[in-house]
């Protein structure tokens, strides 16, 4: 809990296509796409900025491999083929759940050998399998737009929309702010806020919003599953 106050200057939208695009805009697999690639010499190619794939889980069948289907934000369902180490043994099944919502940073669309279009998976430390519906994901990443950061330099009553100067934040996930107890509990009790909070208390989540997206300093991973 640690990073509890660290709200970072811009939060990106998880509705934002640049980086979080449909299947079809995903860069394909060794081709060096201008949009998520950039150079300096033109022969060294870097991620010019984070990215991730975010679908929602529709089935999955375990044979030789785990393979997962899921729905992207286009509509469009594509597989995702686990060929790590473990072929996606080591995944709970628990998590691949119809409805569940898979995060993947940096994917690529990759051709099977049936010609099939989908994402080939070679490691697990960049997918995340999240236990909600990705709308759910992306409504609190509205919200989070719209009370977590300053308009016209006040913070905005996640309660009652009052803008203040000064405001009580919630302490449990440092995003939303409040006039006083009476809006914090209208918000925990009647707007949902108790379940947002929840969902910003995963640390995965967490580190999602507080990227910031524009700009590549490193790969993100996320802790295995
Ligand atoms: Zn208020
Ligand atoms: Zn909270």
């Amino acid at each position: 809990m640690d990073n509890v106050l660290a709200i970072p200057p811009t939060i990106v939208s998880f509705r934002e296509e640049k980086y979080f695009p449909s299947f079809s805009d995903l860069p394909v697999e060794s081709n060096l796409d201008a949009n998520f690639y950039t150079s300096v010499d033109g022969s060294f190619w870097f991620p010019a900025k984070h990215w991730c794939f975010l679908a929602e889980i529709v089935d999955s069948v375990r044979l030789v491999r785990l393979r997962v289907y899921v729905r992207d934000r286009a509509g469009r369902t594509i597989q995702i083929a686990f060929h790590t180490e473990d072929r996606g043994e080591t995944v709970p099944p628990p998590l691949v759940q119809r409805g569940n919502t898979v995060a993947i940073f940096y994917a690529q669309q990759h051709a099977f050998m049936d010609s099939s279009l989908g994402i080939r998976q070679e490691e697990l430390s960049n997918i995340k399998i999240f236990p909600y519906k990705h709308e759910d994901i992306l409504q609190l990443s509205d919200r989070v737009q719209a009370y977590s950061g300053t308009q016209d330099g006040m913070r905005v009553c996640h309660g009652c929309d009052a803008k203040r100067e000064t405001a009580l934040r919630c302490v449990s996930c440092g995003y939303f702010w409040y006039c006083n107890q009476d809006c914090q509990a209208t918000s925990w009790q009647e707007k949902g806020h108790k379940r947002d909070c929840e969902m910003l208390r995963d640390p995965d989540l967490r580190m999602m919003f507080q990227i910031q997206w524009d700009g590549h300093d490193g790969h993100r991973i996320f802790p295995p599953m």
